[in-house]
């Protein structure tokens, strides 16, 4: 039997929504994946710096709630398991070794693959997965075939919007609906005691009233505030 497709959705999920729900459920459709699990960052290299970011606890108990019941969705906590920062490559690493047969695919946000470069050994991703990145509104889809040549020169375009690398695995621009909802709006809405209603699962909403002094202390030290 061929392994498991396995996609992966990394993230500080600070909070988790439904605009992350959507991408790993539209992307597991469009690329026939067996499964999506969300990676919930235990120490974002980046964002650690940044205050303003939930206990790890906190965030993952939301991601939790977020994927409860959906057929497909999973939560991982693969990254608290390991010291230091959280950094991708690794946790592609420790994926490896958990599920050898398993064919992996990681997901973002196309802002966010922007950024691959800057990660520690970020540009090595495509040695250990496939890569597959959902546009937003905000994002321009004509960087790519730029930042595809400028950092990863050896890919070889094969269609509109997918690269092949030498390693076998590819990159893909996914033309799926994304739903525009962001961490940081509904940080700030929650704090401003407006509605979250419909832009994070209703769980998840529950989960953060349950939480709502430690998210509070966490989020006012935010910069969106
Ligand atoms: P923040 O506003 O705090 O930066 P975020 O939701 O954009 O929050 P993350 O939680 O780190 O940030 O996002 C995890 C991954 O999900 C990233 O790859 C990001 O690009 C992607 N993502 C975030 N929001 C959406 C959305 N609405 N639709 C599709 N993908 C999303």
């Amino acid at each position: 039997m061929a392994g498991l497709r396995i996609g992966l959705l990394g993230g500080s999920f600070n909070p988790v929504h439904c605009g992350h729900v959507r991408n790993a459920l539209e992307t597991m459709e469009a690329l026939g994946l067996d499964r999506v699990e969300l990676v919930c960052a235990a120490h974002p290299p980046h964002k650690d710096a940044i205050p303003g970011l939930a206990s790890f606890e906190d965030r993952f108990a939301l991601v939790q709630a977020a994927v409860r019941g959906v057929g497909g969705l999973a939560a991982s906590d693969i990254e608290v398991k390991r010291d230091g920062p959280s950094y991708t490559v690794e946790t592609l690493k420790a994926y490896h070794r958990l599920t050898p047969s398993a064919e992996f695919y990681f997901l973002f946000g196309l802002e966010t693959l922007y950024e691959v470069h800057s990660w520690r050994e970020g540009l090595r991703m495509p040695e250990l997965a496939h890569l597959a990145a959902l546009r937003r509104q905000k994002d321009d889809p004509g960087r790519l075939p730029g930042y595809v040549a400028k950092h990863w020169p050896e890919a070889k375009a094969s269609a509109e919007g997918v690269w092949e690398f030498p390693s076998g695995f590819s990159l893909r621009l996914l033309d799926a609906p994304v739903l525009e909802v962001s961490g940081t709006d509904i940080r700030r809405r929650w704090l401003a005691g407006r509605s979250v209603h419909c832009l994070v699962p209703a769980a998840v909403a529950e989960a953060m009233e349950d939480r709502r002094a430690a998210l509070e202390r966490a989020w006012r030290n935010g910069p969106s505030v």
